[in-house]
């Protein structure tokens, strides 16, 4: 274990190391507490925290509003299962449909069940509505898609790390480029094709952000061959990128809406899929569910949520912030010979490491990012991302935007 690290965290190091699955490399930090946009570990140093759970924690770490409605509604009713009503979720229920101007929600819990729940219901309408062939609806999917990692998602990824070793994955599933709408629009024509599903911005792909006129010439074809547009937004959406949802910068209303993450303000998992009756009327009693899905305790937390992310004008402050953040660091990055671009959305960004001679570039950055107080980690290889709580303010942006330029002189020429 090194030996800058007190025993303390060398305990809870071994502890994870001994019984915990090796599915994940965290960065060498023990956390113990966070308030708004910062998290503190062991030793109370203060770090700016700059991943917010892969985005989930829009809203800031224990938000107070979002916490009095936990404690409060915890200490009334937390689960009930949809085997009988309660007197939160149609209150919710309401509430995110008018909110994104959808008929019908079906709340779930982590995002990959939500996006798996939009492929179901998408095959489902396939059958049901567009009269294809039974167990022969396509849905298609871009390179380097990411929507979690049960045997469907990992099904339609391209990427070998995640479906390796796994198989038999499932089928039905294709592949088109990213950002690419010929190539679409050839898959689109097939009249098997039922689902175009995608994310607004990659983000685990590294912070892809496609052409401007994508989202909406993705829309466009969609309706044109009757085939449902389905966004996965459950890392761009709920003010992420500057906009409520990032389909939202090209009026690019998906048929179906994925949401998850941030939909909790970080506290607990709480996915959703937004529709029309005519989509989400095609699932009938029985035929899918969750037992905690729709739970009481998240549908109250669920709807204040979305309350701190609009009283708060959250998306405005991504936008505003994130302006400043990619313009203040492309100064910098105009002179640098570690860093090749910056590019995102609002407070969703990630900077390209230029890491030809050496894959580790990016994650010795991010040590040292962590040693001058900002956590942030890398993503497919040479991509940072930055993405803070959006609750950081000016100030706080510009401290830790200097910090990311000290942390990065020592890497110049390197
Ligand atoms: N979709 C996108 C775009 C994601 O980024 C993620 C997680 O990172 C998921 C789906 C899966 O969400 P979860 O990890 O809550 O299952």
């Amino acid at each position: 274990m090194n030996h800058l690290y007190s025993s303390i965290e060398a305990k809870y190091f071994e502890l994870e190391k001994t019984f915990g699955a090796h599915n994940y490399n965290p960065l060498p930090v023990v956390l113990k507490r966070g308030l708004g946009p910062f998290l503190w570990d062991l030793n109370d140093k203060k770090y700016f925290d700059f991943l917010s759970a892969y985005s989930s924690l829009n809203q800031g770490h224990c938000h107070p509003e979002i916490l009095k409605v936990l404690f409060n509604q915890a200490s009334k009713l937390t689960l009930t299962s949809r085997a009988f009503h309660n007197n939160t979720l149609g209150e919710f229920e309401e509430f995110i449909c008018n909110l994104f101007e959808y008929d019908k929600v079906l709340p779930m819990n982590s995002g990959v069940e939500a996006a798996e729940s939009a492929v179901k219901i998408a095959r489902k309408w396939g059958y049901k509505k567009k009269g294809v062939k039974k167990n022969n609806a396509k849905i298609v999917f871009p390179k380097n898609n990411f929507w979690g990692r049960s045997i469907a998602a990992i099904s339609s990824s391209t990427n070998p790390i995640a479906y390796k070793n796994f198989g038999p994955l499932l089928s039905g599933f294709e592949i088109v480029p990213y950002d690419n709408l010929n190539l679409l629009e050839a898959k689109l024509k097939n009249p098997e094709c039922v689902g175009f599903m995608l994310e607004p911005i990659q983000g685990e792909a590294g912070i892809i952000v496609p052409s401007d006129g994508y989202l909406s010439n993705v829309k466009y074809l969609c309706n044109k061959y009757n085939v449902l547009f389905i966004a996965d937004e459950i890392q761009t959406g709920l003010g992420r990128t500057g906009k409520i949802l990032a389909t939202d910068y090209e009026n690019a209303k998906p048929d179906i809406l994925v949401l998850g993450k941030a939909l909790s303000g970080g506290i607990m998992p709480i996915s959703a899929v937004l529709a029309s009756n005519e989509i989400m009327l095609c699932l009938q009693p029985g035929e899918h569910g969750s037992t905690f899905g729709g739970n009481p305790l998240s549908a109250k937390i669920a709807k204040k949520s979305l309350e701190v992310i609009i009283d708060e004008k959250l998306a405005e402050n991504a936008f505003e912030l994130g302006e400043l953040f990619r313009s203040s660091l492309n100064d910098y990055i105009s002179k640098s010979s570690t860093v090749k671009l910056i590019r995102g959305k609002g407070l969703l960004n990630g900077m390209v490491i230029n890491d030809n001679s050496q894959e580790s570039l990016a994650w010795e950055i991010c040590i040292d990012l962590m040693k001058n107080g900002i956590l942030a980690k890398p993503t497919n290889k040479n991509v940072i991302r930055f993405a803070p709580p959006l609750v950081i303010n000016k100030t706080q942006i510009k401290k830790a935007i200097a910090i990311i330029k000290s942390t990065l002189v020592k890497f110049e020429n390197k």
